[in-house]
Parts: C-alpha cells; sequence; structure tokens
C-alpha cells in the first residue's frame, strides 16, 4: 500500500534533467545502459567540472602563488577564488579557515599529526563506533605515539550513535571526540550539533568527518561549531585528489604543520625557519592547482542545482529504494530508518554479498559490496560485509527500478 502510494507520487523529475550534464551516464558506447548506485564511494562529475578542469589545462597551466606572469596570476586568483567559494558555501567565517588537502583522509591525518604536541599519555580519544577508518586509524596511530587511548562511543541496537552512552563516555572528559556527520556504510546522520554541544560541556575539541554528508544535506560550520570538518572533492561531484579541512582559525593555528617545505613559509634561512600565516601554513607544496578549480565548478554546480526542491526529492526517492527493497523477500536491510542519507545497505540472506553485487554488474548496476571501510561496525554488526546502494543528484526512479529487477533477476538465479 505505502508502495503504490510511493511509486505515484515519486517523479524524480530534476535528476531526469540532470542526468544529461553526467558524459559518463550517457556513454552510449556500452550495450548495457548504466547504472550507478555508488555515488557514496565517487559521484559522477558533470560536463562543467571537466570542462573547467580541461580549461585550466588548456589555457592557463601554471603554478600559483609565486610567478610574476599572466597565466599565474590567472591560475591563483581562479585557485583562491574556490577558497572564497568554500567559505560561502559552508558558511564558515574567513579565508583562512579552509585549508587544501588532496582528501577527507589526508585532512584527519593532518589533523591528528597536528595536535600530537597537545597530547599527553592517558588522554583519553572518543571515536564514532560506526565510523570509516580514516577517521578510526588516524587516532589510534596518535594514541599510539603519545600513550592516549581510544574508546568507541556505543551505538543502539539499530546502529544509530547511543546518546546516554556518549554522555556516560564524556563523564571521563575526553581530549577530542571524532564522529561521522554521516556514516558511509549505512547512511545513518548522527545528531552532530548535539554531540558537538555536549563535547564542549567536556571541552573536547571536535572533529567531524563530513564525507558523507556534504553532497546530501546544507552544511554550515558556524551554526555547527565544530572545531574541525574535513570533506572531499571527488563526493561532491568534483575530482578526486582535493579535499578540505575546515578548522576554527585559532584552532588551525595550533597545529603543527604535517608537511614543511615551500609555501609554508615566511622566511628561511640555515639556522631557522619562520612559518607562514593561515592557510599556507597547512598548504606546503604545489597544491592540487586544476582539482581546486574542478571543486569550484562543482559548487556552482550544487549552488545551482541542490535546491532544497532537489534534496526533498533525493529523501522521497530514498526512501523508495527502502520501501522497495522491504518488498522482496529475503532481503536483510540495515538501519533502514527515515533518517538516512544517500545510502541503503542490505544483504540477500544467505548469499555473499559480492556475488550479488557481480552478478548485478553484469545487468548494468554499479553497487559497492564489502566491509565499506568500516570493519568495527561489521563486526558490530556480525556480518562480514553487505551491499551498498547509494544515490545522488543524478538518481531517477528508473535507475532504482532498474536495480530491483535486476535483483530480484539476481535472487532467481543463486535459488
Ligand atoms: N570518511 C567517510 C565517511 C568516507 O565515506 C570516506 C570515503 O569513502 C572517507 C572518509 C575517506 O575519503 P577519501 O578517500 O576521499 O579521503
Amino acid at each position: 500500500m505505502v508502495k503504490s502510494v510511493m511509486c505515484e507520487t515519486i517523479t524524480s523529475t530534476l535528476a531526469s534533467k540532470i542526468q544529461s550534464q553526467f558524459p559518463l551516464l550517457n556513454n552510449h558506447q556500452n550495450p548495457l545502459k548504466l547504472c550507478y548506485l555508488d555515488t557514496a564511494a565517487t559521484s559522477q562529475k558533470p560536463h562543467c567540472v571537466i570542462d573547467a578542469m580541461n580549461e585550466y589545462y588548456h589555457t592557463y597551466n601554471s603554478n600559483v602563488h609565486r610567478a610574476a606572469h599572466q597565466l599565474s596570476a590567472r591560475a591563483t586568483v581562479d585557485y583562491e577564488k574556490v577558497r572564497n567559494d568554500l567559505v560561502t558555501f559552508i558558511n564558515a567565517r574567513t579565508r583562512q579557515e579552509i585549508i587544501f588537502t588532496h582528501g577527507t583522509t589526508e585532512s584527519l591525518n593532518m589533523l591528528a599529526y597536528g595536535l600530537e604536541s597537545t597530547f599527553s599519555a592517558g588522554d583519553l580519544i572518543l571515536i564514532d563506533s560506526a565510523a570509516h577508518h580514516a577517521n578510526i586509524v588516524p587516532w589510534q596511530q596518535l594514541a599510539q605515539r603519545t600513550g592516549a587511548f581510544v574508546k568507541a562511543i556505543p551505538l543502539d541496537q539499530d546502529f544509530n550513535l547511543d546518546l546516554i552512552g556518549y554522555q556516560k563516555l564524556l563523564k571521563l572528559r575526553p581530549k577530542l571526540v571524532a564522529i561521522s556527520h554521516v556514516t558511509n556504510a549505512l547512511g545513518t546522520v548522527n545528531p552532530v550539533s548535539q554531540i558537538i554541544s555536549l563535547a564542549k560541556t567536556a571541552n573536547a575539541i571536535t572533529v567531524v568527518d563530513g564525507a558523507q554528508a556534504i553532497a546530501h544535506t546544507s552544511v554550515d560550520v558556524s551554526e555547527l561549531d565544530c572545531d574541525f570538518y574535513a570533506f572531499s572533492g571527488h563526493k561532491m561531484y568534483g575530482p578526486t585528489g582535493v579535499g578540505i579541512l575546515y578548522g576554527k582559525t585559532e584552532k588551525l593555528a595550533q597545529l603543527t604543520p604535517m608537511l614543511t617545505g615551500g609555501e609554508m613559509i615566511k622566511t628561511v634561512s640555515f639556522d631557522n625557519t619562520i612559518f607562514g600565516e593561515l592557510p599556507n601554513r597547512l598548504e606546503a607544496g604545489t597544491p592540487p592547482i586544476s582539482e581546486v578549480i574542478g571543486l569550484g565548478a562543482a559548487i556552482k554546480f550544487m549552488n545551482q542545482y541542490f535546491t532544497k526542491e532537489h534534496q526533498d526529492e533525493e529523501k522521497q526517492l530514498l526512501n523508495y529504494l527502502q520501501f522497495s527493497l522491504a518488498e522482496l523477500d529475503d532481503i536483510e536491510i540495515y538501519a533502514s530508518n527515515e533518517n538516512n542519507l544517500g545510502v541503503v545497505s542490505f544483504n540477500v540472506k544467505g548469499e555473499h554479498h559480492q556475488d550479488v553485487g557481480i552478478l548485478l554488474d553484469q545487468q548494468g548496476i554499479a553497487i559497492r559490496c564489502g566491509h565499506h571501510c568500516a570493519m568495527p561496525l561489521m563486526d558490530l554488526m556480525k556480518i562480514n560485509g553487505c551491499c551498498r546502494v547509494s544515490i545522488g543528484l543524478y538518481t531517477t526512479k528508473v535507475d532504482i527500478d532498474c536495480f530491483i529487477d535486476a535483483l530480484k533477476q539476481v535472487q532467481q538465479l543463486l535459488k
């Protein structure tokens, strides 16, 4: 009943219009129409992003910040403009708060390294039990180097963060709390505002991994009031190789630079080096210039298309996906609830997730199978992996229907 009502109301009109802007989704050389449902791993790129990077390489390829010539001046203006665009995009306060990295992983490692001198033996780091390895391993390494220790915030029976358990852990006065905004394996939206304000009562540094949130919800770092927020360009329709570390100016200023060398200095002599000011202080070496320019185009794209209307459409589509999956026999859906963003994970009962993924691929359906870089979560769920379907601005109802039809065939084949 619910499904039939949904079928009538789901239109995905906006997504259908947008799909034509993604060349890979319109590659007709492939005999099977691609049904791309792996956006959480990396999103497809619209023409405007590819064109912006091409234009840079074709017409003004040069290094930023350092030359007297016009090409470099143009590259520098375009590169630095993206920093301004990001200030607006995530509602930071100043340009100094935006550090370009190569991705979320680097941003989080930069933090774990940069904060080391402020950690001592016995300090506690709280992490999210459903976190991506990128928000676990750097903290474990920091703990190993300093004698600090890591504890995981427990999850409830639906694999949502257990706020009561969290508050108990806060009594131990953690030095740092690192959480995911949206989890990558299950798409669970964490109550980040609440987690951050509770962390502040314990005086903890707050770190948010926004890799899965940035393309599915509006992020306002000033409102969240977190100390640090990390994300990757390639999950938000931009290129690979560029990421962001947002931090409050005074917090970024405390970080020991992970990389040192050119660009990040004020003066260098054989006796002494004085580091430069933010943001350059944390951006040693030649940055990912074309990637930042591509990210600028992705932000423009998102500003144009990632409207409230489109966010609602995406949410409805995800609900439709959950309902459609739930109607099939022998499917175990994980953490399926109204609160998910971007992702639905499942297993076909009694079948290996890889087999399901490979058989779907043979029908042109691209999904991700495995532990999703969340092995501790898989252990808690008592599974060794699962299938993950993830959607983006370009995903239509037709894509979901194709996936469901293909999955029915897979179930037949595996019988
Ligand atoms: N954090 C989350 C929640 C992710 O989903 C990912 C990537 O899938 C990462 C961190 C790592 O991002 P990247 O590989 O772009 O550094």
